[in-house]
């Protein structure tokens, strides 16, 4: 099956993060399966969800070291999106495939998988993984369950190809993403008898002001790195709710906020200002209005860690010797790499098609893309060979 036949069954599959991939994951594992390649699968610890792991082993059967090619499997909705075509049928158009997941990012899987039969052909020294992953478009909660099967078999990677659409850029770095929940919880009174309640809007609020100021504060005095289009650590709320009526005190208001912060900075010391603020400063003002007043936080999984990919890598030289891409490209979306490097495996985003074009209505992948992502993961096979 060629890149575009594979795409086609790819994008056929409705994987939008709310619905189950194991229709798509167990095709993957069937055709693999076809061809003498076994495949692990981690389900997601609800079930209903899988990632998926597979090797294709050197020539000597060696399946240590290598290269992971790493794509996530679900997609984005395309509810309250205008679609000229069929978002799950693959419609081709001048040079374009249009097609929910076709640029982010089942264009790099189907490639991927296109190539099967030529990596197992080819006389390798190293082996080459596959790795496929469920839920990275809701904060990359498949990719840890799978890295963890992998940390408890011991299986060890040289490096990884994460093949988010850069336009096959090679990218080294993305900022870090960190949901937090928080939940202030004061006491209620009549809104006419204030010193007899503690709001917990008001106090909401100044907890607010107070990520609000070091957002400011990263904004004006760093750290900076030029090359993000937003070159600082961002911080915000973006979500809140409190309250039952206009003349009660509140006793409970909960908001969630973020921090994207650059890779180098490390979240716990961010996320530690923010709470040396509630025990210094916010609690024992708001126990002076109600003793049992408390604040509760909690870190939400969403999190992805930042990658900053070193220039010393052979992943990063090798992508940067097979593109020609000597660029300094950082993208300011999370993803799967930065949990690549934490457990210890070296990455770098680079595969086909736009960022622009992905999450849209009409998404679209040129076909120019993957025939360039074909030559390149080619010639990545080929610098394994003997
Ligand atoms: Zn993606």
């Amino acid at each position: 099956m060629d890149t575009r036949e594979w795409l086609r069954r790819l994008v056929a599959f409705d994987t939008t993060s709310r619905n189950s991939n194991l229709g798509m994951i167990e095709a993957i594992r069937d055709a693999l399966a076809a061809q003498g390649v076994a495949s692990e699968l981690t389900y997601a610890p609800e079930g209903g969800k899988a990632n998926l792991f597979a090797t294709l082993p050197a020539h000597d059967g060696a399946v240590q070291g290598g290269i992971i090619l790493s794509g996530h499997t679900d997609v984005v909705p395309v509810d309250g999106q205008a679609w000229n075509s069929d978002p799950f049928s693959l419609t081709e158009k001048d040079g374009r495939l249009y097609g929910r997941g076709t640029a982010d990012m089942k264009g790099y899987i189907a490639v991927a998988l296109a190539l099967v039969p030529e990596f197992l052909s080819l006389k390798r020294a190293k082996p080459l993984h596959l790795a496929f992953s469920y839920d990275e478009e809701i904060g990359c909660l498949g990719a840890p369950v799978m890295l963890e099967a992998l940390k408890r078999r011991g299986l060890r990677a040289e490096g990884c190809v994460v093949g988010e659409p850069t336009g096959m850029r090679v990218v080294v770095a993305h900022k870090g993403m960190n949901l937090y929940r928080c939940r202030v919880h004061g006491k209620a009174a009549h809104s006419s008898l204030t010193p007899r309640g503690c709001n917990a809007i008001e106090y909401a609020a100044r907890l607010i002001c107070r990520v609000r100021d070091l957002a400011d504060e990263f904004r004006t005095h760093g750290p900076y790195d030029d090359c993000f289009d937003v070159p600082f650590t961002t911080m915000g709320t973006n979500l809140i709710s409190g309250g039952i009526a206009v003349n009660t005190i509140p006793d409970a208001c909960e908001f969630s906020y973020e921090f994207r912060n650059l890779p180098g900075m490390s979240p716990d010391d961010i996320q530690g200002r923010i709470e040396a603020y509630i025990h210094e400063d916010l609690l024992p003002r708001m126990r002076r209005d109600h003793d049992a007043a408390r604040i509760e936080i909690e870190a939400m999984p969403a999190a992805v860690p930042s990658l900053e990919a070193s220039e010393r890598d052979a992943i990063t030289r090798l992508a940067r010797a097979l593109t020609g891409d000597r660029g300094t490209a950082k993208v300011s979306y999370g993803t799967e790499g930065g949990q690549f490097q934490n457990a210890g495996i070296p990455a770098v985003i680079c595969g086909p098609g736009h960022i622009e074009q992905a999450h849209r209505a009409d998404e679209f992948i040129e076909t120019a893309q993957l025939d360039a992502c074909e030559a390149f993961l080619r010639r990545l096979a080929g610098a394994l060979a003997d």
